[in-house]
């Protein structure tokens, strides 16, 4: 119910405007985004690098409804990457693109386009790409895409929502060599129809869909803050023989960072998903719904104002 209150306000222009004025924003937005700038991405990625972990960065922003909104995105990305690069933070920066932020709602071959002028600077810049999903009704197209980038670039990325049902069969399509398939829970609303509602049906997909990845020739990378999903990966890579080379865990900035350290310290790779811009609202309301302590936090900020 409050998951589907807050989801709601995601969408809500009023309360944006509301939230982004209170003075107690600031503190709260600065837990789990880098900042608004090029600079706070950079120096917030070589912090995290200079702790061991890796990182995708995602330049916040989404449902562009014009080409000049998304051309201004790509070359947002374009200069991200050559950034990193010059910083010596590739290959173990790279970075994670909403492709509604580059297009797709306007026009699919856009977006293609626009993705595809990305992943060329990723080349260029030595790292990778990984797609962003987003809700159900984008899953086709964006896997559509992937498969064209993928003929130039085969190592770009996918992400498959364990929360769909369509999702083991779309796992074992894409747990093929070369293939990296970011598996997360999935953090829209959607119908019955189309995804599992009980919290308990959503992790039993997680683990057979980890189950595939893991057992297959692609490269899993296991997007869980869940203790008991992130003991199950643990387990399937030590029954797997996957190194750190192999598969890796990916949490999100400024949640569970401890646990991100004590996985860098047994020896696994960890990716650190790292957003910043301007645009923060979609993505930290979706925080805030997926965790009643995440409110709290919110809560307290304002408390302490
Ligand atoms: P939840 O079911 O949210 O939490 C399970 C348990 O994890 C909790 O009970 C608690 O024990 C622990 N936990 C969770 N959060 C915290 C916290 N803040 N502090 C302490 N413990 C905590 N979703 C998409 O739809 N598309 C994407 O492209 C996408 N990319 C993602 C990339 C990354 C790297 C990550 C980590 C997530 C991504 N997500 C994406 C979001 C994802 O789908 C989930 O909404 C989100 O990760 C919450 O699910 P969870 O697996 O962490 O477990």
């Amino acid at each position: 119910m409050l998951r589907s209150v807050i989801l709601a306000a995601s969408r809500s222009t009023r309360v944006e405007r509301l939230v982004a004025t209170a003075p107690f924003t600031r503190d709260v937005v600065r837990r789990f985004v880098a900042g608004e700038g090029t600079d706070d991405a950079l120096r917030a990625t070589r912090e995290l690098v200079a702790d061991g972990l890796t990182v995708t960065l995602d330049n916040l922003g989404e449902d562009v409804v014009t080409a000049e909104q998304a051309a201004a995105t790509r070359d947002e990305y374009r200069t991200l990457l050559g950034v990193l690069r010059a910083a010596g933070l590739t290959p173990a920066a790279e970075v994670s693109v909403k492709l509604s932020a580059l297009g797709q709602r306007v026009d699919e071959q856009l977006a293609y386009d626009n993705a595809k002028a990305v992943c060329v600077a990723a080349q260029e810049a030595g790292t990778t790409v990984t797609l962003d999903m987003e809700d159900h009704t984008t899953t086709d197209s964006t896997l559509d895409i992937l498969a064209r980038l993928r003929e130039d670039h085969p190592s770009t990325g996918a992400v498959l929502q364990a929360y769909l049902r369509r999702t083991e069969s779309d796992c074992r399509d894409l747990a093929t060599a070369g293939s990296r398939v970011r598996l997360c829970k999935g953090a829209y609303k959607e119908p019955e129809s189309v995804a599992y509602q009980a919290a308990r049906d959503v992790d039993k997909s997680y683990v057979r869909c980890l189950n595939i990845l893991m057992a297959g020739d692609g490269y899993p990378m296991l997007a869980t803050h869940d203790p008991r999903m992130i003991a199950i990966g643990e387990d399937r890579a030590r029954w797997f023989d996957r190194g750190p080379d192999r598969f890796e865990f990916q949490m999100l900035y400024g949640i569970r960072p401890e646990e991100q350290a004590r996985l860098v310290a047994e020896g696994h790779t960890v990716r650190t998903y790292l957003p910043y811009g301007q645009d923060w609202y979609g993505y930290l309301m979706r925080r805030l719904a997926e965790r009643p302590a995440n409110l709290a936090f919110f809560g307290r900020a304002l408390a302490s104002k």
